[in-house]
């Protein structure tokens, strides 16, 4: 790929976070390019095909506790692209907990926000940046395959270990107080798996169960959840620690094991097939105190996602915002 035009910024993640920041960055007419190795946007926002339904396999619904979030939600709402989908889960039990907080889902699945928000953005997705150099004052980012790219500005959206890696490649060094508050972020893992069923089963309204104290902590049906009206497709989450018990383990006894433990749920329903989906950075553990970490050592280099605004989607949409509101001012 030679580059033949001057970019303002590139955005290393297709994400929610640095959708955000390329959206506020193009709309105020500055030339950004995102980069993301996954064969489309959205990242953790993901929804999956499976025989001829479909499955949100990664985050399954957002709060709202800003009003900076709530602006972009009510305007989703009001375009039909989100709706409210409850007001709190049951466990299982006949006692369903509605604490009045809405939980929002996305209609056809989570992965079409994204969607939405890259429209007419510039991206190269099935793309893996492979190192980030600075060289001469301008940015330099290694794509795999596909030679490199250069920016006055970089904000990376990967997980941060992910982004450490990356300048760690090109020989960035960052000041010893923005590398120890970086590697201070930890995730959890989780083991999200997807049962396609031969026929509806019944969960309690609005369709899923959240479990406390249980391994498997998150039970969903997508057809009550309305983005699969031909399929009955169970998403089932682990929590981080037994995740990280069976990391190691075949997906088919990862997969065996999630199935004995939602046998009761199953009652005369058969699996027509299983997927395993393994999220090694599902939701920060720790995060950053700042919405973004803006390097000390050197000129636009910026760090954005859900370990900085917080460990879920608003936080990273937070994130994407303020990240790319600071390169507005710089650029
Ligand atoms: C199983 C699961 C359940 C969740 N449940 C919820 C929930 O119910 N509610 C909620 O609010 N949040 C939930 N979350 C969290 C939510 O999904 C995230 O907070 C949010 O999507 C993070 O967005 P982000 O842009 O920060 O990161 P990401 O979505 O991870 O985006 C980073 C992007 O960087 C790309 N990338 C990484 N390395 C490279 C590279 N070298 N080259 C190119 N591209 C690269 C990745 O492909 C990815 O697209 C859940 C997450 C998971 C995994």
């Amino acid at each position: 790929m030679t580059q033949t035009y001057a970019i303002d910024a590139i955005v290393v993640g297709a994400g929610i976070s640095g959708l955000m920041a390329a959206r506020l960055l193009k709309d105020a007419g500055k030339e950004v390019i995102l980069i993301d190795k996954g064969r489309s946007v959205g990242g953790r926002l993901a929804t999956r095909r499976i025989g001829t339904g479909s499955a949100d396999h990664g985050a399954q619904f957002f709060t709202v506790r800003t009003p900076e979030f709530g602006v972009y939600v009510e305007r989703w709402l009001a375009e039909g692209l989100v709706f409210e989908w409850s007001r709190g889960w049951t466990d299982g039990s006949l006692i369903t907990t509605r604490d009045g907080h809405p939980r929002y889902a996305v209609r056809g699945g989570m992965n079409r926000l994204a969607k939405h928000v890259s429209e007419g953005l510039q991206i190269f997705t099935d793309v893996r940046v492979t190192a980030v150099r600075s060289h001469l004052g301008r940015w330099h980012v290694d794509m795999e395959g596909k030679g490199q790219l250069a920016a006055s500005a970089v904000l990376l959206t990967p997980p941060v270990p992910q982004s450490l890696d990356l300048l760690e490649a090109g020989g960035v060094g960052l000041h010893a107080e923005d590398e120890a508050a970086l590697k201070a972020i930890q995730y959890e893992m989780c083991l999200s798996a997807m049962l396609l069923l031969d026929r509806p089963i019944f969960l309690p309204a609005p369709g899923a169960i959240q479990r406390e104290n249980a391994n498997i902590h998150w039970i969903a049906d997508n057809r009550a959840k309305g983005i699969s009206p031909a399929a009955t497709i169970l998403t089932i989450q682990a929590t981080g620690i037994y995740s990280r018990q069976l990391w190691d383990q075949p997906d088919d006894a990862i997969l065996n094991a999630f199935r004995v433990d939602v046998m009761p749920i199953l009652g005369e329903a058969r699996v027509l097939e299983a997927q395993l989906k393994r999220w090694r950075y599902s939701r920060p553990s720790s995060v950053y105190p700042g919405r973004t970490l803006i390097a000390q050592s050197h000129e636009n280099l910026l760090f954005a996602g859900d370990a900085f605004g917080g460990p879920r989607l608003e936080g990273a949409v937070l994130s994407g915002l303020a990240a790319g509101q600071v390169l507005l001012e710089r650029l």
